[in-house]
């Protein structure tokens, strides 16, 4: 990472658990702007959501598990290995020590970027970082607010700006649709049905075997 000239990729999230929604998220904003890698980031306290059911290091392991064969994906535990709540400009800044210059981009879901400007010290992320939206046909952007402000003053057209600069551009990217949530699959499970297809297969044997979300606490 340390002379990536390509922008390296970043992808937080709680993964309670990874499935294909992330991964093809991933997978495809790498090959859309020719990413250096993805870095995947499993938090170990979400900010703005209740606890996650599995442990973070079952988490961790299912990660691992998910990306196993694929060389553009790597794992970063930094967020675990910090503990407390996982603000991504903590990880930022703990990234940017390592590698002044190089350009990162968060990859997040359209979902997850319309309440972006309620993140801790956001302003700061885009001091940081480039900003890749996975946009999904049932979402739909703000027209008016913060938000829409922020699309106004920093959107980018042209993939390429995002190797060029080391931070502060948003682009937005449109992505396979995959309706498919940690919550539903964690629901699925407790209530006894087969999960199958909407995560790893060997994902989703782990699950099983430790019985990670069998008893519904939902
Ligand atoms: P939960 O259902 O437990 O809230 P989740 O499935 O939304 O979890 P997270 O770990 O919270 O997963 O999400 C991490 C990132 O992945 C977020 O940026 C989110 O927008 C994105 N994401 C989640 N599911 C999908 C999906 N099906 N397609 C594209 N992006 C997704």
């Amino acid at each position: 990472m340390h002379q990536a000239k390509r922008a390296v990729g970043i992808l937080g999230g709680t993964f309670d658990p990874i499935h294909f929604g992330h991964l093809r998220l991933a997978l495809e904003l790498y090959q859309a702007f020719d990413l250096e890698h993805i870095r995947l980031i499993p938090c170990f306290q979400p900010v703005h959501r209740k606890l996650p059911i599995a442990s973070p290091e079952e988490r961790l392991a299912m990660t691992k598990r998910a990306v196993a064969t694929e060389t553009a994906f790597k794992i970063d535990e930094c967020e675990i290995k910090r503990k407390g709540p996982s603000y991504t400009i903590d990880t930022l800044l703990e990234l940017r020590k390592k590698a002044p210059q190089a350009p990162f981009c968060i990859l997040i879901g359209i979902d997850a970027f319309l309440g972006f400007t309620s993140w801790h010290r956001w302003q700061e992320i885009l001091e940081n970082a480039h900003l890749i939206v996975a946009h999904r046909p049932n979402y739909h952007l703000p027209q008016t607010g913060i938000v829409a402000k922020l699309i106004r003053d920093r959107l980018v057209e042209e993939a390429t700006l995002i190797h060029q600069k080391t931070q502060g551009c948003i682009f937005l990217h449109p992505i396979t649709s995959l309706e498919i949530s940690a919550t539903d699959i964690r629901k699925q499970i407790a209530m006894g049905k087969n999960a199958r297809y909407l995560l790893p297969d060997n994902v989703y044997e782990y699950i099983k075997k430790r019985g990670t979300y069998s008893v519904s606490t939902l």
